[in-house]
């Protein structure tokens, strides 16, 4: 097989895709819009086919698709077939806004090239080897079996990749490293990994528990929804849609994008100032958590959109650490590139790693592919 690569990741409103040669990346983009009125394609079928057309696909070894919910069958990268995608299409009620996205890639992708191996790659996978007392709610045992309820984890690529990345930068082996990353994009999560294995993480049975994000609340208590529905006469996708879409930055402040978040606290605006302070809180408060479960921590890792970004969201997120042997350097937070941001000599060494969800992705179906013969 070649080292070319199609990466697809189809997302609920947009597929983005890279063409790998090697570690080159030849071709990428973003469709957007997708199924919205007025505008792009009308659903992720048309805009997968739109990207392959306009591709040089020759001599393709694989494509990996990036499937977001892999429930507790899928640990790890697999070759797909039918069996697994029906199981992807079994998973569709634990994901029923990104699953249903994910098997349209799959499905186009695999009658275009069906010749080539197609591989998916689960962000539900890294967290298999979440202990039972990290992934168990605290709920009647039989509904939580019947209906699939328990914690699953997600942003799975991200978080190996940049826990493996944190090991290469300090110079120090994966399997004997304690990291707390955290993955501040859009959606944001956090995990503590204990020798190249998570051990916690923030996001649940969905990626709306844990930490703020742009447009998700991140935890909340449950009576929230039947106060909502009861009092306030919400239905349940209007509250889904409250919490998913219209909270968290959105809802605090009116702007999902921490950046506009960060001027307008600048400028002195108290509703930006209250999101910052709580979007910030929210991530000390895992980073303590945490810290208590693994017992010893090597290193916290910030990454993604905001994590690689803002130098004051570090700052305050791991303002007032400095018991646990955490703190900050100005100067090193200000830098840029991958680097580590504590003072010399610290006990904790704070680490900025870009991620790269799509060049891991494409290096696992690589080798899913290359087992496929
Ligand atoms: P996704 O989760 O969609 O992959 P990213 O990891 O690219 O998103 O993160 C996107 C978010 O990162 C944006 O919404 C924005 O708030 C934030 N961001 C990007 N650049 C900066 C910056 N320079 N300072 C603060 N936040 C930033």
């Amino acid at each position: 097989m070649t080292d070319r690569v199609l990466v697809l990741n189809c997302g609920s409103s947009s597929v983005k895709y890279r063409l790998y040669d090697g570690e080159t990346v030849r071709d990428s983009g973003t469709v957007e819009r997708v199924g919205e009125p007025g505008g792009g394609p009308a659903d992720h079928v048309t805009a997968v086919r739109q990207i392959l057309d306009r591709l040089d696909l020759d001599g393709l070894g694989a494509v990996g698709h990036r499937v977001v919910h892999g429930g507790r069958r899928f640990s790890e990268p697999v070759l797909i077939d039918d069996a697994v995608l029906t199981a992807i299409r079994e998973l569709v009620p634990l994901a029923p806004l990104h699953n249903p996205a994910n098997l349209a890639g799959i499905e186009v992708a695999r009658e275009a090239l069906p010749d080539v191996p197609q591989v998916a790659v689960f962000d539900t996978a890294f967290h298999h080897s979440l202990p039972e007392a990290a992934a168990t709610y605290a709920i009647d045992r039989d509904v939580a079996e019947r209906y699939g309820v328990r914690r699953y984890g997600f942003h799975g690529t991200s978080h190996a990749y940049v826990s493996r990345r944190t090991a290469e930068l300090l110079g120090r082996p994966y399997e004997a490293l304690h990291t707390i990353t955290l993955h501040l994009g859009n959606g944001a999560s956090a995990c503590a990994v204990a020798g190249g294995r998570s051990v916690a993480t923030s996001m649940g049975m969905s990626p709306l528990e844990g930490l703020v994000m742009g447009t998700r609340s991140g935890d909340l208590d449950p009576t929230v929804i039947f106060h909502l529905r009861r009092e306030g006469g919400l239905g349940v996708d209007e509250i889904d849609d409250l919490l998913n879409h219209r909270s968290g930055l959105l809802g605090l402040t009116g702007a999902n994008d921490m950046r506009e978040v960060l001027q307008r606290r600048a400028a002195g605006d108290p509703a930006a100032t209250l999101a910052f302070d709580v979007y910030c809180r929210r991530i000390t408060g895992y980073v303590g958590a945490y810290y208590a479960l693994l017992g010893r921590v090597d290193a916290v890792t910030f990454t993604a959109g905001v994590g690689e970004h803002s130098a004051e969201v570090r700052a305050a997120a791991l303002a007032g650490l400095d018991r646990l042997g955490i703190a900050v350097d100005p100067a090193r937070n200000a830098g840029a590139g991958d680097r580590v941001i504590s003072p010399d000599g610290a006990e904790v060494s704070v680490c900025v790693i870009g991620t790269d969800e799509e060049r891991e992705i494409a290096r696992e179906a690589r080798v899913v592919a290359a087992t496929a013969g």
